[in-house]
């Protein structure tokens, strides 16, 4: 049966996407009714279908943790941010020591 997870780990919401009386598939919300967290019904770290037991907060293909998954792509894209600050204090040091030399020529 495949399923949507609540991303938020404070949150215990999931929700089958199958009916269960006639068969229809459901879409995925696109955030949780509960807390409006961002919904997750393909795996962060695989991108296959959650499948299974709507409760498991396990992959079924790779067996990551899915809400954990979710949790290190939201943060990494923040880290590549901070990773851009760093070589622009490189730059400004960079222009200070070409102007110091610069000084003794003119
Ligand atoms: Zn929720
Ligand atoms: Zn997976």
């Amino acid at each position: 049966m495949p399923y949507a997870l609540c991303s938020n780990s404070e949150c215990d919401f999931t929700i089958e996407l199958q009916d269960k009386v006639n068969g229809r598939p459901i879409a995925t919300p696109q955030e949780c009714p509960s807390c409006k967290s961002q919904m997750i019904s393909l795996c962060p770290n695989c991108g296959f279908l959650l499948i299974g037991n709507s409760h498991a907060h396990i992959c079924g293909f790779c067996k990551a943790d899915i809400r954990l998954s979710f949790a290190n792509s939201q943060s990494g894209t923040r880290t590549a941010g901070d990773c851009i600050l760093v070589p622009t204090d490189f730059v400004d040091g960079g222009s200070h020591r070409l102007v110091r030399d610069r000084l003794p020529k003119k």
